[in-house]
């Protein structure tokens, strides 16, 4: 299986491919081994307010409802579960366990791979993650979780380095990707193809172009994604 990068479109088979399991659910706490997977719909109608803060660096991700049992609550009015039994964590309680454990300094951050839906069929692969922080917010009806997550960037950076002239990325809002996908036609600008497309910044973040207008974002395929990051490096 290839390397997927952040920005690459796949279907549903070539995600759950890239998971080695067939990803059902939202949140995925150490899929196969270390990695967490997230997967996130911020579509209209979505049924969770997720957000991007921080420039398109910080992902704010909103936990899970229990689920809707015939006869039961309405999911929308309850609290959202830390447990599903006594002593047993929901997904919600072994994300928000493993973040308040690296908040505190006791380990590591957990790893999360987000990935996000265009359309039926269609994922963004949005990037790795750190897991770095988590809360329990009470609105006005019921209290959610949240959790925030930071993108890293494509290569490995140390967090006191100055900001270098490396790939860097930055999250595309939801809004734009679904603008570009729409105004590109789901085809690469270039050829016409709809094999292995990529959300591609036309100037590069690192080159202070945005990832938050649709008129600097475009869909390419592989092959012209390849070429053009030759070009530029
Ligand atoms: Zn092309």
């Amino acid at each position: 299986m290839s390397v997927i990068a952040a920005g690459d479109i796949i279907s549903y088979i070539e995600m759950c491919q890239q998971e080695g399991v067939s990803l059902q659910r939202g949140m995925n706490f150490r899929l196969k081994g270390s990695t967490s997977v997230i997967l996130m719909s911020l579509r209209r109608g979505a049924p969770y307010e997720d957000r991007i803060e921080d420039n398109g660096r910080t992902l704010i991700y909103e936990g899970h409802d229990t689920p809707r049992v015939k006869g039961g609550p309405d999911p929308k009015r309850v609290d959202q579960p830390m447990y599903s039994r006594p002593g047993q964590l929901t997904q919600n309680g072994l994300f928000f366990e493993a973040a308040t454990r690296s908040a505190r300094g006791e380990g590591p951050p957990e790893m999360v791979k987000v990935y996000e839906k265009i359309r039926n069929g269609v994922w963004a692969f949005d990037g790795m993650f750190e897991l770095r922080d988590a809360w329990q917010q009470t609105g006005d009806k019921r209290s959610v979780f949240k959790f925030k997550l930071v993108l890293l960037e494509e290569a490995s950076v140390v967090e006191t380095a100055p900001e270098p002239d490396l790939p860097h990325n930055r999250l595309i809002p939801t809004s734009v990707k679904l603008e570009v996908w729409k105004r590109d036609k789901g085809k690469c600008v270039l050829c016409g193809s709809r094999e292995n497309l990529h959300f591609d910044h036309i100037i590069p973040f690192s080159q202070g172009g945005s990832s938050l207008l649709a008129k600097n974002i475009q869909l390419l395929c592989a092959k012209h994604n390849l070429q053009k990051h030759d070009k530029i490096l």
